[in-house]
């Protein structure tokens, strides 16, 4: 006898790194894995993403370069396939989803702020132009689009912004209906 397997039980696992016996709840899920988990524990793997940040940072923004086309594919594939089930998940964890986005933009309040301000400059043209003509041509979508920021602007009092949503009311008030916002 020897090795891990002896020490893999219903409860428990070994880390294949750092040795110790942990409970199944200090690993996390893996499909491909023998036992459906990782056979390194939470921590280690934390440890490891610390110690590599930078090299690990590297390698996905040259994935994400490199495979642009096939992630956007893939995710828009996904979405397609499950929708359904996406929009359930977020019907039942309203709350919970509504909670960790405000603790998140609660702790990265300067950050956002930065991003948006970058986002904004950066898109000044687009905006001005290309949406304008947008709105013009598609009447039903810009009403669909004032229907939505509509609604959330009644929701701003209890709900902070991601920044998809502050685009979507900073976009469109600007381009479509001129300064209904301001002083939000
Ligand atoms: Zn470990």
């Amino acid at each position: 006898m020897g090795g891990v397997i002896e020490f893999t039980t219903k409860d428990t696992k070994q880390c294949m790194k750092c040795g110790e016996v942990k409970s199944l709840d200090a690993f996390n899920a893996d499909k491909r894995g023998k036992y459906g988990q990782k056979s390194v524990c939470k921590d280690c793997e934390r440890k490891y993403r610390q110690e590599n940040k930078e090299r690990i940072a590297e390698r996905m923004r040259k994935y994400r370069k490199e495979n642009k086309e096939r992630i956007a594919e893939r995710s828009r594939g996904y979405y397609e396939e499950n929708k359904e089930r996406i929009r359930e998940y977020h019907e039942e964890n309203k709350e919970r989803i509504a909670g960790r986005k405000r603790k998140y933009n609660q702790e990265n309040k300067e950050r956002i702020a930065e991003y948006m301000r970058k986002y904004h400059e950066e898109n000044k043209d687009r905006r001005n132009g290309y949406s304008r003509k947008y709105a013009k041509e598609n009447p039903e979508a810009s009403r669909r689009a004032h229907r939505k920021r509509r609604a959330l602007i009644r929701n701003l009092p209890h709900q902070p912004l991601t920044p998809q949503q502050y685009e979507i009311l900073h976009r469109q008030k600007h381009e479509i209906f001129g300064g209904i916002v301001s002083g939000n």
